[in-house]
Parts: C-alpha cells; sequence; structure tokens
C-alpha cells in the first residue's frame, strides 16, 4: 500500500554491511554483500553503509569495498556511503564513485590511539585534507563529507567522555571542512538523557543542520529508548545493522548496532515514513543467514512477527 505523502520521513542509514561485518571473524564473500545489498536496497532500504575503505591486510573482512561501492552506485535511488580512516581511503572511495564518506573522530584520544594510531591533531589534518581533495572534485561527483564522533558517550578505554570535549571536538571539524558531524554511540554507553543533552549541545554549537543523524548501540539494552530521544530532538537519519550484527572491535565488549527490522517497526508503527517494506526486510536476514551460518541474528520483530492487522499508522 503507497505511503502517505504527509508523514514524517526517517531516513534509515544501514551499516551491517560495515559496522556488523567488521565487527565478525567470519568474511562474508564479495557476491554475498552485493546480494545483501541489493536485496535491502530492493526492501526499500535508500542510504546503506556498504563498506570501509581500510587496507585489506587490517581488516579482510572489507576487502572489495571499491568493487562493492561500483556495484551499488547502479542500484536507483540508494545513498552509497563509505566509512574512511584516512585521507588514503577518502580517495579511494571518491574513485569508486562513493556518495557518501565518513570519517571516524574519536572523542577519548585513548581510543583514536589505538583505533586509527593518531591523535586528534593529526586526525584534524586528515579531515582538512580530505575536505580540500572533496572541494577539487566536479560538483557532481563531489560526495557528502561527514564526521562521527565516536566514543561520544563514553569510553570503554578512558570511562567517561565530558561533554565539553565532544562540543569542541565537533566545532573544530565542521571549522576543518566537514559538512556535518554525527553523534556515535560506539561503545553503547548512551542513555536517553545524554542522548537529548548532547543533540542540543552539539546543535548549539555548530547549527541544526550540521548534526542530523545518530549512530546508536544496544549493547546495554536502551538503543531503541535511544534513538526515540534523538527522533524527538529533530535528528532525521538513524544507523542500524540487519540482525543486529555489528558492533566496535577496538572497543572490548561492544557489539550489536540497534537492529534494523525493530527500528522500523517501531517508526512505521509511530507514523513515521522509512519507506520500508518490512516483511521483504526480514528476508534479506536469509542472504545474512545463508552467508554467515554461524552468527547469531538479532531482533524481537523477527523472532515475534508483526502485530496481526500492522499496518502503517
Ligand atoms: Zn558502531
Amino acid at each position: 500500500m503507497p505511503e502517505a505523502s504527509s508523514s514524517p520521513q526517517i531516513l534509515i542509514s544501514e551499516v551491517g554491511p560495515r559496522d556488523g561485518l567488521q565487527s565478525v571473524s567470519a568474511i562474508m564473500p564479495l557476491e554475498a554483500r552485493k546480494a545483501w545489498v541489493a536485496a535491502e536496497a530492493a526492501a526499500g532500504v535508500r542510504e546503506i553503509e556498504v563498506g570501509s575503505f581500510v587496507p585489506a591486510k587490517v581488516i579482510p573482512q572489507m576487502a572489495g569495498t571499491a568493487e562493492l561501492v561500483a556495484y551499488a552506485r547502479e542500484i536507483p535511488d540508494l545513498t552509497v556511503a563509505a566509512l574512511v580512516p584516512n585521507l588514503r581511503g577518502a580517495q579511494d572511495a571518491i574513485e569508486a564513485g562513493a556518495h557518501k564518506i565518513s570519517i571516524p573522530f574519536s572523542v577519548s584520544e585513548t581510543h583514536s590511539l589505538k583505533n586509527v594510531r593518531r591523535t586528534h591533531d593529526q586526525m584534524i589534518e586528515q579531515v582538512r585534507a580530505i575536505a580540500e581533495l572533496v572541494a577539487q572534485q566536479p560538483e557532481e561527483q563531489r560526495p557528502h563529507f561527514e564526521a562521527g564522533l565516536s566514543t561520544a558517550f563514553g569510553c570503554t578505554l578512558e570511562g567517561p567522555v565530558s561533554d565539553d570535549l565532544v562540543v569542541r571536538s565537533a566545532e573544530r571539524l565542521i571549522e576543518a571542512g566537514c559538512a556535518e558531524v554525527g553523534l556515535s554511540d560506539t561503545t553503547g554507553y548512551a542513555n536517553p538523557a545524554q542522548v537529548r543533552r548532547l543533540i542540543r549541545k552539539v546543535r548549539a554549537a555548530v547549527g541544526d543542520d550540521k548534526l542530523t543523524g545518530v549512530h546508536l548501540h544496544n549493547t546495554r539494552g536502551v538503543g531503541l529508548a535511544n534513538a526515540l530521544a534523538a527522533l524527538d530532538e529533530g535528528i532525521t537519519t538513524l544507523d542500524s545493522s540487519l540482525g543486529g550484527l555489528g558492533g566496535c572491535p577496538f572497543a572490548p565488549g561492544a557489539s550489536g548496532n540497534i537492529v534494523t527490522e525493530d527500528l522500523v517497526f517501531m517508526l512505521e508503527a509511530m507514523g513515521y515514513d522509512t519507506g520500508i517494506d518490512i516483511p521483504a526486510l526480514m528476508k534479506v536476514r536469509d542472504v545474512v543467514r545463508d552467508a554467515l551460518p554461524d552468527e547469531p541474528l538479532y531482533g524481537f520483530i523477527p523472532d515475534a512477527g508483526l502485530p496481526l492487522g500492522f499496518a502503517h499508522a
């Protein structure tokens, strides 16, 4: 049934093929990754982070991301996003044709050193160089360049992360040339009050239009509550992972993005328009399960099913 166009639109950004796959030890073959992306786009998902531009010897699960980006670009109406840890990754991502590139900036400097072996100042230099590279591209090939404020809600290595440092980092990243920043609960430490507070503080510092998305994990069971808090603050892009696959390999104990199927159910039940067909989305799990038979897939909606007579509100 066609959706009412008056419903508020929320963009679900599927990060399973990147965040999910890089955190599981099994390697999904490139053909299966293509099938996953194609099936999820066919279910109505309009943005997918298909991979990360890191050397295959560092994260072998991400080998072939350039080919996957080129493949995904041919899918109509799909925004193809990729993670880039540095300038070199950004060069490769732009060459492959990514529509959107994101660099993770760990607000915890200890996490930054462990994750990308760079200090904050060194990361800002990378961001500046990437922003220049993006600006040099012909307009139609220029990707949207975003920085994710990783460990914004706390760090498994440093513990609490100060709001002031998150805000200052956001300001530095925008000043260095990012079009936008996102808040990332890399470690699954966030709570809804903190989500509201940080969104308000960062938006007050850089502008509402420069913080439109959040990346949440469900490590401690409050992922959907955090998503709801973000929605109430006016956030319009939510990252999630099919089957809850995912986590951060450099944040010990942090596993499980919020589950795309459960998030889409909550949003559609509330009357938001995601453009996603839930039964079709649930069938995408078969693609992932066939390729990674030993990995657990999570989700309440896949287990319990949709409520009898469920319809978009
Ligand atoms: Zn994550």
